[in-house]
């Protein structure tokens, strides 16, 4: 990893193990994609090589729970769907952390209907709202090290005094400014 040769021969560092743990987990962030509908292409993009999510060490998604430690819900969810959500997210490892991303996740977004849930926070405790429609890869990516910031200052998520998981309520805003439409065509020019 480079840092033996920032160390002379036989040197040591000293540290808290608290700070190592802190490290090492928000280095690894394991999400599990939840994605059901458009905003999940969003979160492909953030996967592949443009935005490669690998440079922050949270590339590695498995459509298990096993090892996730952050649910990553990406498009609506409806009413029949949500225990399913409920029982992936009782499913992965403690600590772990959610994300809601999009309106449609966050508020049931413009499908104001029966069926779909109008907020996974009513659910499951949300602790990183990425806002959008889709949001955009740099916006996910914002969310994501809003989590690896949660995770260096506290390293496990908060419980309340009867036990339960406290959501951290964290809204992100959009780093980005979009550019005029309609954007000058450049594809196959003369
Ligand atoms: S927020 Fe917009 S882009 Fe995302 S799932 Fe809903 S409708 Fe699709």
């Amino acid at each position: 990893m480079g840092l033996e040769a920032a160390l002379p021969a036989e040197g040591f560092i000293t540290t808290r193990l608290q700070k190592v743990i802190n490290w090492a987990r928000r280095s690894s962030v394991w999400p599990m994609p939840f994605a059901t509908a458009c905003c999940g292409i969003e979160l492909m993009a953030t996967a592949s090589s443009r935005y490669d999510l690998a440079r922050f060490g949270a590339e590695v998604m498995r459509f298990s729970p096993r090892q996730a430690d952050l649910m990553l819900v990406a498009g609506r969810v409806s009413v029949k769907m949500m225990p399913v959500l409920q029982r992936i997210y009782q499913q992965m490892a403690e600590p772990k952390w959610v994300v809601s991303m999009g309106a449609c996740a966050s508020t049931g977004g413009v499908f104001d209907t029966y069926a779909t849930v109008q907020g996974i926070d009513q659910y499951i405790p949300v602790d990183v709202y990425v806002p959008g429609c889709p949001p955009r890869p740099e916006t996910l990516i914002e969310g994501i090290m809003a989590i690896q910031r949660i995770i260096d200052e506290d390293g496990i998520p908060p419980t309340g005094p009867d036990g339960l998981r406290q959501p951290l309520g964290v809204v992100v805003e959009p780093t980005y400014t979009p550019l005029p439409q309609p954007v000058p065509l450049t594809v196959g020019a003369n």
